[in-house]
């Protein structure tokens, strides 16, 4: 089949969503990856299958009182919306929110997806109810984390291909979109020769062939900009968030490059708010990379201390998952690209989680014995993947004594900059304010709020205690650094995904979906996310996509 009902560009989440619809529509479609078929699935397939709703079941058992109207007020305080083009991103959010506290949890419950039952509660804001955060645990954790969320959306689109409906392309690297009459055409490319790597590492790009494919449809869902850093800093927004990081790490495979949104450009495609992204502050370099530069970020419960480059302790709304977008500005202020948290074991066993399918195996496994032995009965220590990166990690320091961590943190970066007299008066002070469940200590009220909330205190906060009392430690320090991960910005669509030109009018036959199109309209989130916003609007878009009435 060299020509179908409609192409789609990349076999992602979004991709597969979109396609999934389509054959369930009847309708035949080419899905085509640059990527060989054991990639399937794309990042999400890494992610931790995060999700973001509104008012389900999982939260009402956790005694979390959630409402659409709440959820909206924390999205828009977030996404600040000030753009003339905002209009269309606005206008998915909302249709967003309707869905994620309508049938988004029916629709993929019978689609058969689960959730973790404990709520997790992400960007918690720090700051007024009017600003960014989320005023409550919406965070739903997939069963079976990345593999379980992309694994109905893989179930329903094979079943199309063995009865004919979906082909699949992979290492077809997609070149050109053609068009014919300002209308799209079908698309054109590059074969690329087989590779048997490991999943995620970065494939070969030697050609072996063209090709070239009719539809009137095309749907780009080839993700976003993070695995490419030279694209990322050409974004950069300098006068928002300070100048852009030297060094960053990739939260995302190489395949994460980009290149399909110049392509779509030159078809005709508009992207709008390319200056908005979301990366993270928290990440660490993986000891056992995959691909290259290979970050992982830390989800970090709210009891690390904080503190930049030089050792000063940063002020809230800076505090560890609540604010990543202010704390990213604070560090680069900084005139460094790094920060520190320095916090004890027993801060590590109950708050470090590392985001990512494969540093969470009990979860991804589907199996409550496997999450019973690694998170309770693993006796002393963290989860084995955290354990692993506080023994293997090259940005982890541990020692006994403050003065030995001081020097260690100094080692680690190369220099001076780290005294622990500094230090000790910093963390002297913070640990005074513990003998009482009320303090001055901005942290220290946020940690007791944190525990009113059930899922917390069982999972996710650990006691306030004195960091310095040595029955609590070791103390350890880990080396920040900033980790690329999406891009809120992209190609302008409207609510069927379909293109929108720099004239404002639809591009006949020219769809986006997923990051590549800010995962709705060219930026649904604004300048900030709620988190679980990324696959939730991937599936959201493509949905869209696939269910197009102009698709024929
Ligand atoms: C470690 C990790 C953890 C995450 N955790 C979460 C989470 O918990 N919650 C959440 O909401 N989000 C999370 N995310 C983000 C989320 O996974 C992604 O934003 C989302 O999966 C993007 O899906 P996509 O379909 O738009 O693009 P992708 O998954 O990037 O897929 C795009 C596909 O297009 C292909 N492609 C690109 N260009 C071409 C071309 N020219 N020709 C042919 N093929 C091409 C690529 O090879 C790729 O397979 C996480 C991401 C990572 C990496």
């Amino acid at each position: 089949m060299d020509q179908a009902d409609a192409i789609v560009v990349g076999a992602g989440l979004s991709g597969l969503a979109a396609a999934a619809e389509l054959g369930d529509r009847g309708k035949s479609v080419i899905v085509l990856d640059q990527e060989p078929r054991h990639f399937l699935g794309g990042q999400a397939f890494w992610s931790l299958g995060g999700l973001f709703m509104i008012d389900t079941p999982e939260q009402r058992r956790m005694g979390i009182k959630d409402s659409p109207e709440l959820a909206y007020n924390d999205w828009m305080g977030s996404a600040q919306f000030d753009r003339p083009e905002d209009a269309m991103p606005r206008k998915w959010a909302e249709a967003y929110l309707e869905f994620a506290a309508g049938d988004m949890r029916q629709w993929l419950y019978d689609m058969g997806n689960r959730w973790f039952p404990i709520v997790g509660w992400a960007e918690r804001g720090g700051s007024y109810a009017d600003n960014h955060g989320n005023s409550v645990p919406r965070f739903h954790i997939t069963w079976g984390t990345g593999e379980g969320i992309i694994e109905h959306f893989v179930r329903r689109c094979l079943e199309h291909e063995k009865a004919g409906r979906i082909i699949f392309k992979f290492r077809h690297q997609v070149d050109r979109i053609d068009m014919e009459n300002g209308a799209a055409k079908g698309v054109s490319g590059t074969v690329l020769a087989e590779d048997s790597v490991q999943r995620g590492a970065s494939t070969n790009r030697d050609p072996v062939g063209d090709f070239s494919l009719q539809s009137p449809s095309v749907i780009v869902t080839s993700g976003g900009i993070g695995g490419n850093f030279e694209m990322v800093r050409k974004v950069w927004p300098t006068e928002r968030l300070g100048p852009a990081p030297k060094q960053m790490i990739a939260g995302v495979p190489a395949h994460v490059d980009g290149r399909m949104i110049g392509i779509s450009e030159a078809a005709g495609g508009d992207v709008i708010n390319g200056d908005r992204m979301w990366h993270y502050t928290e990440g660490v370099k993986n000891w056992d990379p995959i691909w290259p530069s290979h970050g992982i970020r830390i989800l970090p419960g709210p009891s690390s201390m904080w503190f930049d480059a030089t050792g000063n302790r940063f002020a809230p709304p800076n505090l560890p998952g609540f604010d990543s977008m202010t704390s990213l500005k604070e560090i680069l202020s900084t005139g460094h690209d790094y920060s520190w948290f320095i916090l004890t074991q027993k801060i590590i066993e109950k708050e470090f989680a590392l985001s990512g399918s494969e540093q969470n195996p009990d979860l991804t496994s589907k199996s409550w014995l496997e999450v019973i032995k690694a998170r309770l009965l693993s006796g002393k220590g963290a989860p084995k993947p955290v354990e692993a990166f506080k023994d293997k990690g090259e940005d982890f320091v541990v020692a006994q004594t403050l003065e030995d961590l001081a020097r260690g943190m100094n080692q680690v970066a190369g220099g001076d900059l780290i005294d622990a007299d500094h230090l000790r008066r910093q963390i002297s002070a913070r640990d005074l304010q513990v003998d009482n469940p009320f303090t001055k200590d901005a942290q220290l009220m946020a940690i007791h709020a944190a525990r009113n909330y059930r899922g917390d205190k069982l999972v996710r906060v650990a006691k306030p205690h004195k960091i310095l009392d040595p029955s609590n430690g070791p103390l350890i320090a880990v080396k920040l650094n900033i980790l690329t991960r999406k891009t809120l910005g992209g190609l302008h669509t409207d609510l069927e995904s379909r293109m929108i030109g720099a004239d404002g009018e639809i591009i006949p036959g020219l769809f986006a979906a997923g990051e590549v199109a800010g995962f709705g309209g060219g930026g649904y989130h604004g300048y900030n996310a709620l988190e679980g916003t990324f696959l939730g609007g991937c599936i959201f878009s493509g949905r869209a996509a696939g269910r197009s009435k102009s698709i024929a």
